[in-house]
Order: C-alpha cells, then sequence, then structure tokens
C-alpha cells in the first residue's frame, strides 16, 4: 500500500504551495482541483497556456496522498511524455510514461511501480490505454482500490470536426464503461459547440461539470496585416520586434515550410522546418532543439504544436490563412504561456481568400459538412478585415463579451477606414458588364487591368476598352483595387471560382450595386511596433524591467540553468522558467527561506538547487 499522508498535506492549496512553488491558483483551476479531487468528473474547456495541466496534477496528488492509487493520464503525444515526466520528477512527484520508445526492462519495471500503486502518475497514449493488457492491469487496480483518476488531455482528438481527430480516442468510451465509479476529467483548448457536444457524447461525460474559462489571453498582441512581399514582412517583424527570441512560423505547405526556413536560415536566424513529411528522426531532432535551445524558430505546418507547452514562444507568425478561427486560436495560443509578453501575427492577402474558398469547395466532403466550413471561413475573414477591436471579435466568436483591448492593432492604430460603396460598385458592375458583354468571367488581374483603363492585349482581345466601366477607377491603385476585391470576397459579395478563379458575383451584390448598402472598408495600415530597446542582435530575450546588476544576475542564473538542464537531459524552462529566474535576479535572495518565497519555487527544488542558486546569486 502507498504510504497515506495526513489531511493537511492533501489540501490543493497545500500541494499547489508545496510541490509547484507556486501562491495561489488562477481562474477556475481552484473550483475544478476541489471537484476533481472529491471523485466527480469534470469536462474543463480552457485556452492554451491557461493552466490545464495543474487541473489534473493536484487532484492525482491530493488522492495519491489519501491513499486512493494511481492516476492515468491519457495523451496523444508521445513525443512529448518524456519531458512532461521529467517535469514531475524535477518537483518530486513520482511519474512515469508507458510508450513504444521503452525498452522491455523499463516497461516492466514502470508496470511493476504502477501495479504497487506507488506512482501518482502515469502518463499513456489512447492505443495503450485501450489495449487488452493494460485493461486487464487496470482492472487490477481497481479492485484494490488503486484506480484513482483518468485525465483525458486534448480532449478535442475524440471529434470528427476538428482536424486532430484520433480513432484511438473513440475506444476511450470503455474506461467510462468498465471502470463507471473513477472519476474522469478531459482536459482541452478547443471550444467551439460541435465539438463540446462531440466530447460529451463520445467520452460519455453527460453527467460532468463542465467549467469554461474566459478564452481572452491578453498578453498576447494580435495584428493581421495584408501580404506585401510576405518573407520580407516577416524578417522585418522578426528583426524588429522579435530578435533572439523563440517562435513559431505557420505555413501551408511542405514546400513552402522548407522554402521559408531555408531562406531564414540565409538571411541569419536559426530555423527549423517541421512537417508531417520528415523523417520521425528529425521531426524529434528538430521539436527536442526547439524545446531546449534559446531563439530557435520553427517553420512548420500544423502538424506542430499540439500539446507543445514551451513557455516562453514570444511569437507565432502565420504566412498562409488558417482553415477557421478556432484554428488561428490555437495555434497562435502557443504564444506567451508564460503570461509574458507575445505576439500573433498573420499576413494574408486575396489569393490566401481566393485559396481557401476552392480547397472547401473542391474537397470531397458532404455538403453540410462545406457548408459549415464555409461558415468558418468567412467568420475568419470577417476578422482578417475588421476595423474593430480583434480580440473583441476573437471571443466573441467563442460566445464571450468583452471591451476593446488596447492590445491589438485595430487598438493601437485605429486603421483608416473610407466609403468604398462608389468603388465597389464600379467594381461589381465591372464584373458585370464582363458577363454582359461576352457571357465570360475574368480574374482579378484583367479586372483591375479594366478598371484602372489599362490598354492590355488582352482588353483589345476582348474589346473591353468598349465597356462604359473601363477606366472608371483609375483614381485608385492597383493595390486599392486588390483590398477593395478582397474586402467584396471577405463580405460574400464576389465569389472567385475555378481553375482560374475568375470571379462571379453573388445575389448580395444586387444591393450593393442598387447602392442600397453602404460600405466601410478599412485602408491598409502598417502594422504598430513594440519597441525592443537595448537589445542587441541576436542576444536572447530578457524582461524589460531588469537592469544593471539585475540584469547581470538574470544572465547567471540562465548559463546555471543551462547546465542543469543539459545534465538532466530537459528543456531549461522544466528547472525554472524564465518568470522565476527573472524574480530571483529582481529580489536576489541572500537565504534559503527568502529563496523559497520565489513564485515557481517548490520544496523539492529549493532542496535540490537552494544552495547552487544562493551561489550564483552570491554578491
Ligand atoms: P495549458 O496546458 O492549459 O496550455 P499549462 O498547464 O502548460 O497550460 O500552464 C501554462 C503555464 O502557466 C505553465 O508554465 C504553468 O506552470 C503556469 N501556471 C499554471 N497555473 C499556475 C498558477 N496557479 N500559478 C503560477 N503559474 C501557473
Ligand atoms: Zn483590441
Amino acid at each position: 500500500m502507498p504510504p497515506v499522508s495526513d489531511d493537511s498535506s492533501r489540501s490543493p492549496l497545500a500541494i499547489l504551495q508545496e510541490v509547484f512553488g507556486y501562491t495561489a491558483f488562477r481562474g477556475q483551476q481552484q473550483a475544478i482541483v476541489d471537484h476533481v479531487t472529491a471523485g466527480h468528473d469534470a469536462l474543463v474547456l480552457m485556452p492554451t497556456g491557461g493552466g490545464k495541466s495543474l487541473c489534473y496534477q493536484v487532484p492525482a496528488i491530493a488522492r495519491h496522498r489519501a491513499g486512493k492509487g494511481v492516476t492515468i493520464v491519457v495523451s496523444p503525444l508521445i513525443a512529448l511524455m518524456h519531458d512532461q515526466v521529467g517535469a514531475l520528477e524535477e518537483v518530486g512527484v513520482h511519474a512515469a510514461f508507458l510508450n513504444s520508445t521503452l525498452s522491455l526492462e523499463d516497461t516492466q519495471r514502470i508496470e511493476r511501480e504502477m501495479m504497487a500503486g506507488r506512482m501518482v502518475m502515469l502518463y499513456a497514449a489512447p492505443e495503450r490505454v485501450t489495449n487488452l493488457r493494460f485493461q486487464a492491469q487496470l482492472a487490477s487496480l481497481h479492485e484494490r482500490g488503486l484506480l484513482s483518476l483518468f485525465a483525458i488531455d486534448e480532449a478535442h482528438c475524440v471529434s470528427q470536426w476538428g482536424h486532430d481527430f484520433r480513432e484511438d480516442y473513440l475506444q476511450l468510451s470503455m474506461l467510462h464503461e468498465r471502470f463507471p465509479d473513477v472519476p474522469r476529467l478531459a482536459l482541452t483548448a478547443t471550444a467551439d459547440d460541435h465539438t463540446r457536444a462531440d466530447m460529451i457524447e463520445r467520452l460519455q461525460l453527460q453527467d460532468a461539470r463542465v467549467f469554461i474559462s474566459s478564452f481572452d489571453r491578453p498578453n498576447i498582441r494580435y495584428t493581421l496585416v495584408e501580404k506585401d512581399n510576405p518573407r520580407q514582412q516577416l524578417l522585418r517583424f522578426i528583426r524588429d520586434e522579435h530578435d533572439g527570441d523563440a517562435g513559431i512560423v505557420y505555413c501551408q505547405s511542405r514546400r513552402k515550410v522548407e522554402e521559408t526556413a531555408d531562406w531564414l536560415n540565409q538571411q541569419g536566424l536559426t530555423a527549423l522546418p517541421y512537417h508531417a513529411g520528415l523523417d520521425a528522426k528529425v521531426r524529434q531532432r528538430h521539436q527536442d532543439r526547439f524545446l531546449r535551445e534559446d531563439g530557435i524558430v520553427m517553420v512548420a505546418t500544423v502538424a506542430f504544436g499540439m500539446g507543445i507547452d514551451k513557455p516562453d514562444v514570444r511569437f507565432v507568425a502565420h504566412l498562409d490563412l488558417p482553415k477557421n478561427i478556432e484554428g488561428y486560436y490555437q495555434e497562435t495560443g502557443r504564444a506567451g504561456r508564460d503570461g509574458g509578453d507575445a505576439d500573433a501575427w498573420l499576413t494574408y492577402g486575396l489569393a490566401d481568400v481566393v485559396n481557401q474558398r476552392r480547397m472547401i469547395d473542391e474537397s470531397p466532403a458532404a455538403d453540410d459538412f462545406k457548408r459549415i466550413q464555409r461558415g468558418k471561413l468567412d467568420a475568419l475573414l470577417a476578422l482578417a478585415e475588421a476595423h474593430d477591436c480583434r480580440r473583441v471579435r476573437l471571443l466573441s466568436y467563442f460566445g464571450e463579451e468583452s471591451q476593446p483591448c488596447g492590445n491589438c492593432d485595430n487598438c493601437l492604430r485605429p486603421p483608416a477606414t473610407w466609403d468604398g460603396t462608389d468603388a465597389a460598385r464600379k467594381l461589381l458592375s465591372c464584373i458585370y458588364r464582363f458577363w454582359q458583354h461576352g457571357q465570360q468571367r475574368f480574374g482579378a488581374g484583367h479586372l483591375i487591368d479594366v478598371l484602372r483603363g489599362k490598354e492590355t492585349d488582352k482588353v483589345q482581345q476582348y474589346g473591353h476598352q468598349s465597356l462604359s466601366t473601363f477606366g472608371v477607377g483609375a483614381d485608385l491603385s492597383e493595390n486599392q483595387w486588390r483590398a477593395v476585391l478582397r474586402q467584396l470576397i471577405a463580405l460574400g459579395h464576389v465569389v472567385a471560382e475555378g481553375e482560374y478563379n475568375t470571379l462571379a458575383l453573388t445575389e448580395s451584390a444586387r444591393a450593393v450595386l442598387k447602392g442600397e448598402v453602404q460600405l466601410t472598408l478599412r485602408e491598409a495600415a502598417e502594422a504598430p511596433r513594440r519597441s525592443k530597446a537595448g537589445k542587441g542582435a541576436g542576444k536572447p530575450a530578457a524582461p524589460a524591467d531588469l537592469t544593471g546588476d539585475a540584469l547581470a544576475r538574470f544572465a547567471d542564473l540562465r548559463a546555471w540553468r543551462a547546465e542543469v538542464a543539459r545534465e538532466h537531459n530537459l528543456p531549461a524552462y522544466i528547472v525554472f522558467n524564465d518568470a522565476t529566474l527573472a524574480d530571483m535576479a529582481r529580489v536576489a535572495p541572500q537565504t534559503l527561506g527568502e529563496l523559497g518565497q520565489i513564485s515557481g519555487v517548490g520544496v523539492k527544488k529549493l532542496q535540490a538547487y537552494g544552495e547552487q542558486i544562493l551561489r550564483v546569486l552570491k554578491p
């Protein structure tokens, strides 16, 4: 039997302070932890970086101390289990993982520890949890009262609506069928209604309490810019605002990932590619480097990032439009988990809008699925073209009301808008005239040439110089016309169809043509800059308020941390995260007692590292 400790050391708050060294729970953590520790089921919806891990780790520890045995953590992310378990062992919690990378001896040793109930948490992938052998082990644990809790991480993988669907997750309903009295906690950062309903139904969580946290991530600044030489825009963004920072750049295709990474390397950055077409070993190596080294830019498809809990990712950039707001929010949410300033930056253009629509149209999916996908894309386009607060729109998409945030591009630099009604009518009527003239459709380039009155070969060929709309738009530049067209497509008045993206009017264009609707369009705005005073090229980022001696102490502490991390084969942030190091540098504690007061320093780490840190900090 595992040792049973007294009541006071089992209180969740005591565990938070003693084990993790944090002073207080955040947001709904306390309510969730109390509910689960008491043995009830829960479904937790919390944004990335909100602090989901503690929601099952603290109950797992509390219940283990109360003699209830082992918590099984189901996670799809085999590649991350080593670090997750390493982080727990660092704070003195006995944990392990079972997956295909282990030797037979290690597997047997871990199984013995588990079966004896000594282990607090065991991480395993869904296919392992549902296999026959493991089910028999669980049954034996359960008979002896040592099966404490099931935590199902990334629970949205059970839903076919998301892009993370995993067949194995469907089998997890057996946990409830076989062990109905063992509490279950499902967690996810995906919050839309479809996915939520799927999780409840497929995991049989009808009686679980649902905890929905605010999805706001106030430290992330959202910026969406128009495409105008996107690589240069990206480079300028990284150099001006994130020199030496770790970040993720998302691209849609594998080829673009490779090319972008190559190019960034040529520009002197350290960039690594990551996509499903790379060898598994290469992927793992790149992921490890991203987690363990400072200042790496990961250029990736959406295949990268789920479950990556690196807290100091300072920016997430998108070179292509994501599929929908859920995806965008999940991907951008990987920035700034530590609560420090972070950027979500996206560049998009007319071609993105057209391509995304076409991908939906041409997919083999059923019609109602396509309809939902189109609706989701429209919501994303509306976000991209918005003149008002991005955050208000994002949060309202997730059903939350909020006030203008003061930390997005539109709040910081309200975009100039103009009355585009007239321009829109010219453009729409030009598309209409093409059709009237020769029953033909044309693409954006030719349309803009005609509006601007350019006598190209194509214009001659089709006799379009005779149209009444020829040259009516000479007052706007080609770029301005592209912006007008993009917004008309985003608003759904124009569609681009077929192999050549030829343009056609929709039903709603009629009201605009008649002048019944007024259109306020946005003018292109430059992205606001975050000043990074005092940052030398290539130097790793330090919190802005650290200066002089404190900054020197921070650098010393980082050097010390890097050594420990290498010795333990763990990412540096698992030893201590930047926020904790910065606090140490600020306060400069001189005794173990003072050091123990710093947030992020628990009992075990104080014991293990206290003396060393005091030595580093000695004046
Ligand atoms: P999620 O899994 O929801 O994306 P994590 O569990 O990785 O988020 O937590 C994000 C970061 O916030 C981690 O570095 C974690 O240590 C920290 N954190 C979570 N809860 C607290 C808390 N109550 N006090 C201080 N830091 C916390
Ligand atoms: Zn805002």
